[in-house]
């Protein structure tokens, strides 16, 4: 794990004005990485980091000579077109070009430096992103206690929990190709569904279409096939933090995931936001990972005393929707979930460690899904099918609209941020995604 150092000092400024705006994401203390270029450009796509309401271009910063050994040649490999090759080379490297980083935009840099990085400065506003990583692989993990209580009490009323819940963090592997970044648009979705009490199914255009409030962990240094990352090590793995949307087709999801798991109700579309927080960034916002005491504690592998110590984050993450009738009334989009990540009943370590425990080889920037994220009460529901109790309560958003599953036009958006007193607010921006019309 990150220790905390003088880049978590809350007290730090940056020479940018905008760092220092009441609620921006992208303080001194954050230094998030991603892909861009100038927006309708034909530029290569290179890797920049979020400062204020700017872009420090991280080609450009290379040739600036502002950086020297491990940090120049961090620098100039985040410069290419995906993070994976700057992810491979670990976390000694990732520190070291964030304390770099943090050096030359602190408002202590002299007037020379300051002038060097500014002209590496791209606004925000003006560009357009791609996924961080080449995604080898995508692996949906299903993490979270009230979630699965929450969707097994629709199907399972009894016995909600499966047997292995509690014992292993369970997954799927997803699907790479549809992974879009904030932004995406997507075509409702065709397929099999079989009404309750019909005698076959029918095909269609998806009528249960919902979204998930995940995040993304991005692997950071992979591990030979044949050699697992045991507990103790698997944070040393992970590079960083994403949003992401787990677009999900209940109707057809339902039918076909007996006995193989989701197929196409999963499949069509992902949506991921632009920028990885870094674990380092995320330090001051660790907790204790705890398992209360009438639950199974968890079998040796996934046991160790750091992850009890801080194997827990919190992030605080919000779902917000825009519909048509909105934007024509400017009403602006409407808050529909609010809770943190703390309450996430396997750790982030836990996920990588089980992952690998058969022998499977993580490699740079796969994503891990962290399944969906709900809290303890109904509001904290990070899908729109526990929010409508499987679409029978609709909810009535503020403008007067109902909602039981998703409408063509309806964005999704998530938020996330860290906060508390003493520290610094890092957040992620934001993941956006809207539904088109299906083709038929
Ligand atoms: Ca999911």
């Amino acid at each position: 794990m990150f220790k905390l150092n003088h880049t978590h000092d809350p007290a730090a400024t940056c020479w940018l004005a905008s760092a220092q705006t009441a609620g921006c994401d992208f303080p001194i203390q954050n230094l998030p990485f991603g892909v861009f270029r100038l927006r309708g450009s034909n530029q290569a796509f290179r890797g920049g980091v979020a400062i204020g309401d700017q872009v420090v271009d991280m080609a450009a910063l290379c040739a600036s000579g502002t950086l020297s050994s491990l940090a120049a040649l961090a620098c100039e490999t985040c410069a290419q077109s995906s993070l994976n090759d700057f992810m491979a080379l670990g976390p000694q490297a990732w520190q070291t070009l964030r304390h770099a980083l943090f050096a030359l935009l602190h408002t202590s840099a002299d007037a020379v430096t300051q002038g060097k990085v500014q002209a590496c400065l791209i606004p925000q506003c003006a560009i357009e992103h791609k996924l961080p990583t080449r995604i080898g692989d995508y692996t949906d993990f299903y993490t979270s206690i009230d979630h699965a209580t929450n969707v097994g009490k629709l199907i399972r009323p009894d016995d909600p929990l499966s047997a292995n819940f509690q014992w292993l963090p369970i997954a799927y592997h997803g699907r790479v190709s549809s992974i879009g970044v904030s932004g995406q648009q997507f075509r409702r979705p065709m397929g099999q569904s079989m009404a309750p009490g019909a005698k076959a199914p029918v095909y269609g255009a998806c009528a249960r279409l919902d979204y998930e409030l995940e995040l993304a962990i991005y692997v950071g240094q992979g591990n030979r096939q044949g050699e697992p990352v045991s507990l103790a090590q698997a944070e040393n793995h992970i590079f960083g933090i994403s949003l992401l949307n787990d677009w999900s087709a209940r109707d057809h999801q339902f039918w076909e995931m007996t006995p193989l798991g989701p197929f196409l109700g999963k499949n069509f579309a992902t949506t991921v936001s632009p920028w990885i927080v870094t674990l380092e960034a995320l330090a001051p916002y660790r907790l204790p990972w705890n398992r209360p005491a009438d639950h199974p504690q968890p079998l040796a592998y996934l046991e160790d005393a750091g992850n009890r110590d801080h194997g827990a984050l919190d992030i605080q993450l919000e779902v917000w929707m825009d519909t048509a009738q909105r934007q024509a009334q400017q009403a602006g989009p409407a808050k529909l979930t609010h809770t943190s990540f703390k309450h996430q009943y396997w750790s982030i370590a836990q996920m990588l460690t089980q992952h690998t425990v058969g022998g499977c080889n993580l490699q740079s920037g796969d994503v891990l899904g962290s399944g969906t994220i709900s809290g303890p009460t109904a509001q904290e529901a990070g899908a729109m099918i526990e929010l409508t109790q499987g679409g029978r309560q609709p909810l009535r958003l503020d403008n007067g609209e109902e909602r039981a599953f998703l409408q063509d036009g309806d964005s999704v958006i998530l938020r996330g941020w860290c906060e508390k007193p003493g520290a610094a607010r890092v957040g992620f921006g934001e993941c956006r995604g809207q539904v088109l019309p299906a083709i038929a």
